[in-house]
């Protein structure tokens, strides 16, 4: 099936007329649909309907606004089973993975619903007499949202939940490898009854559609997911505006395990964090840290474990570890393993493409680890994006904190251990936007900031309040009752 992109409310041809298709990569002959190769064109006319909407949708009360995603929850609750095995059709996780995917799309759209009820701002006393001061939300504007495969409902929930509620427009670019889900979401809010313009979809490419949208002169803020190289491009079209603009980029997130933490707990959060989602998650555990004492003990259990972890279709019960997204990925992903074998890392398991049976049918990669792997090594330091995990052997506490700040990234960290004293003191001491304790780097929850410090972003954090601080700007207002000029500062 052809499928359109969607602007004003209407499903529309782009104007290029080309083309491009979504594959299964768990088998390619499995097709999700023919989506526009769209251009500048069709988003200059998809910003104009958001210009538009704006007047009129920033003037819905909040609390209608949030009934509306409230509306749009129940639907895409009643349709979690249906997005959740379209999602692992369409990049490859495994099914009850897709099922949290579709779930943490539904639980964001439920919390920024509620929000409409609160987009809290907050009064003060000033400080002269007879004066009011209280200082309000207001909505951004225009705003280009444009997401990533990996979690192909839930970063977008996180993105267009709360700009909405907030009272802004916006123009969403998916990513290329996920435009079916795109288009899944879109329908169940013009099904609600969306206003015309609110929320526009535009499919195709980075350098075709989500270059123009950035660099579009009505565009008032960019919100991106994906990788370092293409943030730091989009960070400068902002700069040009002066946009605000929101970077989620990468991680090489560490798990450290001491010698005093529960290993049969650690082994099985090293394994969920590392090659859940294929290893395709920003903060999936792709270096783990462990102290001298038990290094072989669990080296040991997690390379037998990992062996015996079953590739295979997501849509099978009994697949423990989906395909990889597309065979650039894959390719990928054997460089990175060939070069971790010539810089000196001893390969324990996995290290090849899946090729056996049915696996021939898709791109899958082995869930691969690498012990004696040293800080220099390209991959104890570049994010692969897939199911490789490099070991690395700690003397003690600060010597496990040391390598594990040793990155530009700095999204998600753990540490495995009994002691109180070195888990609050790893709270402190790791360089990452969210640490866990005794669990592994995945699992964030909507209600709460998420996002990272040094490479990983600039700054902002999306999801709970903090995604609110995002997608409103501030008005500050006084209101003079005294009938008088009152000066502030002390000024006669
Ligand atoms: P990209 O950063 O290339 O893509 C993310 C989104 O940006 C997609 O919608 C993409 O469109 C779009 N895009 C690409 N180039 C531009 C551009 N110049 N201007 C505006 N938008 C653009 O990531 P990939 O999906 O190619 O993945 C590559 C690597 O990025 C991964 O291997 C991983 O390391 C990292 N990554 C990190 C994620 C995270 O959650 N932090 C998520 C995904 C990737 P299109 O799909 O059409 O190319």
């Amino acid at each position: 099936m052809l499928y359109k992109n969607y602007i004003e409310g209407q499903w529309i041809d782009s104007a290029t007329g080309k083309t491009f298709k979504s594959l299964n990569p768990a088998d390619t002959s499995d097709e999700l649909g023919e989506f526009p190769a769209s251009n500048a064109q069709d988003v200059a006319k998809a910003v104009e309907a958001a210009d538009r909407a704006f007047k009129t949708w920033s003037k819905v009360t909040a609390p209608r606004r949030g009934e509306l995603l409230f509306d749009l929850a129940e639907k895409m609750k009643g349709r979690k089973e249906e997005l959740s095995q379209l999602m692992t059709r369409e990049m490859g996780k495994v099914l009850k993975e897709a099922r949290g995917d579709v779930q943490e799309g539904i639980d964001m759209t439920y919390y920024m619903a509620a929000e409409g009820r609160r987009l809290f701002g907050y009064t003060t006393p000033a400080e002269l007499p007879l004066k009011a001061a209280y200082a309000i939300r207001r909505p951004i504007g225009r705003i280009a949202a444009i997401t990533p495969w990996n979690f192909p409902l839930a970063i977008p929930t996180w993105k267009i939940m709360p700009a909405l509620v907030a009272g802004n427009t916006v123009v969403w670019k998916p990513a290329s490898d996920t435009p079916r889900v795109a288009y899944e979401l879109v329908k169940i809010f013009d099904e609600v009854g969306l206003p015309k313009g609110v929320l526009n979809l535009i499919f195709g490419g980075g350098s075709d559609v989500g270059v123009p949208l950035c660099k579009h002169p009505k565009i008032n803020m960019i919100s991106f997911t994906g990788s370092s190289d293409t943030g730091k491009e989009i960070y400068k079209y902002g700069a040009e505006k002066l946009n605000q603009v929101h970077l989620e980029l990468g991680g090489k997130n560490p798990i450290v395990v001491l010698e005093d933490g529960d290993l049969e707990l650690a082994v099985e959060g090293i394994l969920w964090s590392a090659f859940g989602t294929t290893g395709q998650r920003c903060t999936a555990c792709s270096r783990l840290i462990i102290e001298d004492g038990v290094y072989e003990k669990i080296l040991g259990k997690l390379v037998a474990r990992t062996e015996k972890l079953r590739l295979g279709n997501g849509l099978d019960p009994k697949t423990d570890v989906g395909p990889v997204v597309n065979r650039s990925s894959q390719e990928k992903v054997g460089r990175y393993v060939e070069m971790g074998v010539k810089e000196g890392a001893k390969l324990l398991c996995g290290g090849e493409m899946g090729k056996d049976g049915d696996l021939k049918k898709g791109f899958f990669y082995r869930p691969t680890i690498f012990s004696d792997v040293t800080p220099q090594m390209r991959i104890f330091q570049d994010e692969i994006f897939g199911p490789v995990l490099s070991v690395v052997k700690a003397k003690d506490y600060d010597d496990a904190i040391t390598l594990a700040n040793n990155t530009v990234y700095g999204l998600s960290s753990s540490i495995y251990t009994q002691d109180i004293n070195k888990a609050q003191r790893a709270i402190e001491d790791l360089e990452a936007g969210i640490t866990y304790i005794n669990s592994g780097t995945i699992g964030a929850e909507v209600h709460l900031p998420f996002g990272g410090v040094k490479n990983t972003g600039n700054g902002g954090r999306e999801a709970g309040l903090a995604a609110i601080d995002e997608y409103t700007e501030w008005k500050t207002v006084y209101i003079d009752y005294s009938g008088r000029l009152q000066k502030a500062q002390g000024i006669d």
